[in-house]
């Protein structure tokens, strides 16, 4: 059982992203089934940053699941772990430029309910953005 588990899944990919070169560990899903690239550091588990909890099977391989903010990991010795996307040079564009895309395309056909939700959103997302420049704008104040 344990064999044939090992023998249908497929070999773990290179130690670096294909497209930003960064170093990423690769961790085995074990809910969604697939290789995982996730950030090589170590998260506190009752820290905030992170979105899956890793931990090293029998073999020292490395499996991962989702692990929501402010849930408590299960396994031993686990640490919380973040998608090398975080981090991925492409990945900050094309996902931002997709969320965009994809909007624009939505809007047409969504209800008036959903529309209200998507621009409360995208307010939050707005709020974020004017924070994140502020406190980027504070910070370079300070080192002056
Ligand atoms: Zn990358």
């Amino acid at each position: 059982m344990a064999r044939r588990a090992v023998a249908t899944r497929p070999a773990r990919p290179s130690p670096y992203c294909e497209d930003c070169g960064g170093d990423v560990w690769w961790a085995w899903g074990i809910h969604g089934k697939k290789w995982t690239a996730l950030h090589p550091e170590r998260y506190p588990l009752d820290g905030t940053y992170g979105t899956y909890e890793a931990w090293q099977d029998a073999h020292g391989g490395l499996l991962c699941r989702h692990l929501p903010p402010g849930e408590r990991g299960v396994q031993d010795r686990s640490w919380r772990a973040a998608h090398h996307n975080a981090a991925c040079g492409r990945w900050r564009t094309e996902a931002t430029a997709g969320l965009v895309r994809e909007s624009l395309a939505a809007v047409p056909v969504m209800t008036d309910g959903d529309l209200l939700a998507l621009g409360h959103r995208l307010r939050d997302v707005q709020a974020a953005i004017s924070q994140e420049i502020r406190t980027r704008a504070l910070s370079a104040t300070d080192e002056e």
